[in-house]
């Protein structure tokens, strides 16, 4: 029987993950998680350190997928989404950094992207009508989607992003694809571009001329890739017999850290979670607190945490049966400013000799500190998301270093840009959509 699909919000039919996957956002707006959470076969969590990365993946995802996938090619998912390598880097007291960043786009957002475009391509051939993935991007997603994506048969994907906001390779990463890649230049910032996502999804004539589907973390998809790197790191501190570990999550839609938190569902060996956050400080408030409340992002260094209202919040909730005390306990939360970004990535590089992205650079900050304010022996390990190449603009002035740009990111930066500049209205971007469609049927 496969494992069945239920919304956050409670009033849309049950669905498998494959269903899930191809819808996005659930009919009733809510977004999709499994009614139980599933457990991989005995004794795994036990020889979890014997694990390559491919085999903790297959074992996480087979009772997801049970029933909707064979064994042989839920494995070659696996195999073929996963052929990079992902590192666990020891810093001083007790803190390790897990590098999620030596895919192709060089942002963790890889591991997601790539699992989920080659589930889709599994279901392509099962498919009648062509699959449009809108997606909102700050830009690593719209990077990794684009890659994961560009050329698979029967999907066409739109990616959305704030104009003059995302950094200039990630926009050439994503925009100077084509093919099955279109790139929309929204005039506006982030939350702008979601919010034109949405809308798209609950516009019932868009709905019924196309099939609309979501890469953006609210899909499951993505969600379940996100937490198989929590059980390589786990087996990877189990060898040298340490304690469980606390997770630090650099965040913005929370989609990584709601992962871990599956993770942990599923048996995954942890003492705790830190969310850790730039200025967009929603999710720390609460944590410290506070009570939820979503606000306008504001734009910081850590460009992919600008986010103002996660979407993965709800699922988080959801997962804790909305108990907040519950949550509070399990998750700690952290914000900072840009100076202490800063001053974290300048620190760690002089005292350390590790350059982080501002991304991983607040995580390790609000990992240093939590550390100073609980001293009980679990390690931290600090989730680096992205290269600190891709933020070179940013690191190079403050810690005096040159980062050289690797061949195969140089060669972006000398293609065609093709994206469409479109303003901040639903109208122009449904218009958009629907002529794309009747292109495709001429
Ligand atoms: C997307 C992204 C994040 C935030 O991840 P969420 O899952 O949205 O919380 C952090 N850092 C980088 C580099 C990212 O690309």
């Amino acid at each position: 029987m496969a494992l069945s699909f239920i919304s956050t919000s409670g009033h849309a039919p049950p669905v498998s993950f494959l269903e899930a996957m191809r819808t996005g956002l659930a009919p009733d707006g809510g977004l999709y998680m499994p009614s139980h959470i599933p457990m991989p076969k005995p004794g795994f969590w036990k020889d979890l350190s014997r694990y390559p990365f491919t085999e903790i993946a297959y074992n996480l995802a087979k009772p997801w997928l049970e029933g909707e996938l064979s064994e042989s090619k839920l494995l070659s998912v696996a195999e073929d989404a996963f052929n990079f390598e992902l590192k666990l880097v020891p810093l001083a007291g007790n803190q390790y950094v897990l590098e999620l960043f030596h895919g192709p786009t060089l942002a963790f957002k890889d591991f997601g992207a790539r699992f989920m475009a080659r589930l889709f391509s599994e279901i392509a051939d099962r498919e009648e009508k062509t699959v449009n993935i809108l997606v909102a991007t700050s830009g690593d997603t719209g990077s990794a989607v684009a890659h994961g994506f560009y050329k698979v048969p029967g999907v066409k994907v739109f990616l959305l992003y704030p104009k003059g906001k995302v950094s200039r390779l990630q926009e050439m990463q994503m925009a100077t694809l084509g093919e099955n890649v279109t790139t929309l230049e929204v005039d506006g910032v982030f939350d702008d571009c979601q919010a034109l996502v949405k809308q798209a999804f609950t516009d019932s004539g868009l709905q019924s001329s196309m099939q609309l589907s979501s890469a953006n973390s609210i899909n499951v998809a993505r969600l379940l890739p996100q937490s198989f790197y929590y059980g390589w790191a786990a087996g990877q501190l189990m060898k040298e017999g340490v304690e469980p570990p606390v997770f630090c999550v650099p965040s913005g839609n929370f989609g990584n850290l709601t992962g871990g938190l599956l993770a942990e569902r599923m048996g995954l060996p942890v003492h705790r979670f830190i969310a850790a956050t730039n200025r967009n400080a929603v999710v720390p408030v609460f944590l410290n607190g506070g009570e939820y409340r979503p606000a306008p992002s504001v734009q910081t260094l850590s460009n992919a945490m600008d986010v103002g209202n996660p979407s993965n919040f709800v699922r988080i909730r959801h997962l804790f049966g909305m108990d907040d005390h519950e949550i509070r306990k399990q998750i700690r939360g952290y914000s900072y400013s840009d100076a202490q970004t800063r001053s974290a990535m300048e620190t760690l590089f002089r005292q350390q000799n590790y350059l982080a992205c501002p991304h991983t650079a607040v995580g390790l900050r609000a990992a240093a500190e939590y550390q100073k304010e609980e001293q009980n022996g679990h390690p931290v390990v600090t989730l680096a998301t992205a290269h600190p190449v891709k933020f070179r603009d940013v690191i190079e002035p403050v810690t005096g270093k040159e980062i050289p740009v690797p061949e195969r990111l140089q060669q972006w930066l000398n293609r065609e840009k093709k994206s469409i500049p479109i303003r901040n209205s639903y109208s122009d971007f449904s218009e958009l959509l629907h002529e794309s469609r009747e292109r495709n049927e001429v």
